[in-house]
C-alpha cells in the first residue's frame, strides 16, 4: 500500500504497531534529528518501544536537546522492529547503508518528508512538500492522532523547524507555521533559551571555519552567483565536526544582488558535498541538483558528486550560471530531452563543452547530442 496524505490510516500503523526505528539523513541537520526526537517521544509516551538511529550519529550543536543522546548509530546486525521510519530523508540512499541494513527486517517502511524530490520509496509515504520543516509535519500528524506532546517532543519540534526556516524567515514560513510556534510556547517552551542554545552557542571552530571560506568566497555571474569552498585540508587542520559548516551559506546567499549561494566541500573520500541555496523560485536549485544526482527543495538543495573539488565546482557553476540566465528561463526551457542530454554531457568534457557553450549563447542543443544521450 502507498498512499499520499492519508492521515487516518498513517494514524493506525503507529497506533497498531509496537516497535519502530526511527531514521534520518545522513550529516543530520536540526530538522533530522529534532523530527526523530520528536516523533519518537511522542509514539514513547504511548508506550512504544523506539529506537532512533543515524548513520552519523548525533551532532554536538544537537546535544542541548532533550533525549537527544538517545541517539544512536545503527547497530551492525538488524533490530527486528515492527516499522521502519524515514524522516526528512529525500531518498533511501540518503540514510546510508548501516541505517537501511539495521532496519531491513521492518515489516513496514514508512517515509514522512518534505523534499520535492522524494521519490516516495516507503511502503506509506507521506511527503508534503509545502512543509517548511519535517517537524512541522510531525507536529501536524502528533495533533491530528491525538498523541500526547511531551517536553522532549515540543523543543525537538521547535528547533526542527527553527533551523529548517532560518529561524522562521524563508518564505516556505506561513501563519500555521507561526501559530504552531506559538502552541509550544503556550505548552511550556522556553524560547529565549532554546533560541540561545541553538544560535548563540557555537565553537570557536566555527568561526575559524568561516575566516577559512571567506577567503575562498568567489563571485560569477555579475555578481548574481556567490560561491566558497572548504579542502579536506582544512577539515583536519581546523579539526572540523560535519556540522561546523551548518547553515553559514546563508552570509553568502545574503549578499545584495546575489540570486544563488554554493558551497563546495571536499569529503575525506574524496567525493564531493555541493550546498546551494536560492534567494527566489525564479532558479529552482532541486532542479540543477538532480541533474546531478542531488536533490532537495526548490531554494534549498545538495549534491553528493564525484571529485576532484575543482571539475564539480566547474560542472556546478556552469549549471547554475545557466540556470540563472533570464532569471531561471534559460534552464526551465531545456525540456526533459535537452536535461537528460545536459546530465548525459556532463561526464564528457567535449559534449559538454560544446553543449555550454550553445547555451551561453543562446542557441539551440545540436541535435546529435540529444540524440546519443538516449
Ligand atoms: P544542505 O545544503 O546539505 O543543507 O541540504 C539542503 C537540502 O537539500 C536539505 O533539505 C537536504 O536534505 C537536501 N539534500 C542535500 N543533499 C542531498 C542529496 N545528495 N540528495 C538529495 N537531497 C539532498
Ligand atoms: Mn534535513
Ligand atoms: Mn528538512
Amino acid at each position: 500500500m502507498s498512499s499520499l496524505n492519508d492521515i487516518d490510516s498513517l494514524g493506525e500503523i503507529f497506533r497498531t504497531h509496537q516497535s519502530f526505528a526511527l531514521m534520518s539523513h545522513m550529516r543530520p541537520d536540526g530538522d533530522a534529528i529534532g523530527s526523530q526526537l520528536a516523533l519518537g517521544h511522542a509514539l514513547e509516551a504511548i508506550g512504544k518501544t523506539v529506537y532512533y538511529w543515524n548513520q552519523d550519529g548525533l551532532p554536538d550543536s544537537l546535544k542541548f536537546l532533550p533525549g537527544s543522546e538517545k541517539i544512536q548509530r545503527p547497530p551492525a546486525e538488524p533490530i527486528v522492529v515492527d516499522v521502519a521510519v524515514a524522516l526528512d530523508t529525500a531518498t533511501k540512499v540518503r540514510l546510508g547503508d548501516s541505517c537501511v541494513h539495521a532496519a531491513s527486517h521492518a515489516t513496514l517502511w514508512v517515509n514522512i518528508d518534505h523534499h520535492l524530490s522524494n521519490p516516495l520509496y516507503g511502503d506509506e509515504n507521506y511527503v508534503d512538500a509545502k512543509s517548511p520543516a519535517t517537524g512541522q509535519i510531525v507536529f501536524d500528524l502528533i495533533k491530528a492522532w491525538g498523541f500526547p506532546l511531551p517536553a522532549e517532543t515540543r523543543d525537538a519540534i521547535y528547533v526542527a523547524v527553527s533551523t529548517d526556516t532560518g529561524s522562521f524567515q524563508y518564505a516556505s514560513t506561513t501563519a500555521h507555521t507561526y501559530r504552531m510556534a506559538a502552541e509550544l510556547i503556550d505548552a511550556g517552551l522556553d524560547v529565549g533559551r532554546i533560541n540561545a542554545l541553538t544560535y548563540d552557542n557555537h565553537p570557536f571552530r566555527r568561526i575559524s571555519l568561516l575566516r577559512s571560506l571567506l577567503n575562498t568566497l568567489e563571485m560569477h555571474a555579475d555578481h548574481r552567483l556567490a560561491c566558497w569552498e572548504m579542502t579536506d585540508a582544512t577539515r583536519m587542520e581546523l579539526a572540523l565536526q560535519p556540522d561546523d559548516s551548518e547553515g553559514l551559506i546563508d552570509m553568502i546567499r545574503a549578499i545584495e544582488g546575489v540570486q544563488v549561494a554554493a558551497f563546495f566541500e571536499e569529503l575525506p573520500e574524496g567525493r564531493i558535498r555541493v550546498s546551494m541555496r536560492s534567494k527566489d523560485a525564479s532558479c529552482n536549485v532541486c532542479d540543477v541538483a538532480m541533474a546531478f544526482g542531488g536533490g532537495g527543495h526548490a531554494l534549498a538543495a545538495g549534491i553528493r558528486m564525484t571529485g576532484p573539488l575543482a571539475d564539480a565546482k566547474e560542472k556546478v557553476l556552469s549549471a547554475l550560471e545557466i540556470a540563472l540566465q533570464q532569471g531561471g528561463a534559460a534552464w526551465n526551457v531545456l525540456c526533459k530531452k535537452l536535461r537528460m542530454a545536459y546530465c548525459w554531457s556532463i561526464n564528457r568534457p567535449t559534449w559538454h563543452r560544446m553543449m555550454l557553450s550553445r547555451l551561453r549563447g543562446g542557441h539551440s542543443i545540436p541535435k546529435k547530442l540529444v540524440i546519443a544521450a538516449r
